[in-house]
């Protein structure tokens, strides 16, 4: 089977802006809004001639604090079962959160390779003093990204395809 790679986090780290921006097209729904990525989305990628399938698991996001952990429960449990490295987003405004902590302790213990993504990083150069507290999580060396400006997205990339 085509290698998977699943995009798991909080709503509105920018989740489905990564995913658009891999794929190509708008075909998932960004909006301010946590909440409106109104189903998961499978589409076809590809990085240096490697197709793979990736997920946006962002499913119906709550906003309220506790249904957040149990949404990013449920996509982490998606994302062990059904793919083959999982791309864990967090973003530089929201810093550390408690449910990113949950979700990353869960992905470790089933031995899922994971990467660590910190988004909004919209400025290129020495990330910001708050990218070094990701390091916390035990997940390896973080990734600072802009989904939006593409900025690090390659770099991630090549970080999934390493553990893969
Ligand atoms: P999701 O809920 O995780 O799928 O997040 P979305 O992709 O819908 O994005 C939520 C909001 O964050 C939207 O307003 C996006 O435009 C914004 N956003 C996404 N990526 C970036 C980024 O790299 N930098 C900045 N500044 N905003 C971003
Ligand atoms: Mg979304």
């Amino acid at each position: 089977r085509k290698a998977t790679v699943a995009i798991v986090g909080r709503p509105n780290v920018g989740k489905s802006t990564l995913f658009n921006k891999i794929v190509g097209t708008r075909v998932s729904i960004v909006d301010d809004t946590p909440g409106v990525t109104r189903d998961r989305i499978y589409m076809e990628a590809e990085w240096t001639g490697r197709r793979f399938m990736l997920i946006d698991t962002g499913g119906i996001e709550p906003a309220t604090d506790d249904e957040i952990l149990k949404g990013m429960r449920t996509q982490a449990e998606i994302a062990i079962e059904r793919a083959d490295c999982v791309i864990l987003m967090t973003n530089i405004h929201e810093g550390l959160t408690a449910a990113d902590a949950d979700v990353a302790a869960m992905l470790m213990k089933a031995g899922k390779p994971t990467v660590l993504a910190v988004n909004k990083v919209d400025s290129g150069g020495q990330p910001p003093m708050d990218f070094y507290e990701f390091y916390n999580l035990g997940l390896g060396d973080p990734v600072a990204i802009s989904s939006t400006h593409g900025l690090g997205v390659g770099d991630l990339l090549d970080e999934v395809f390493a553990k893969i």
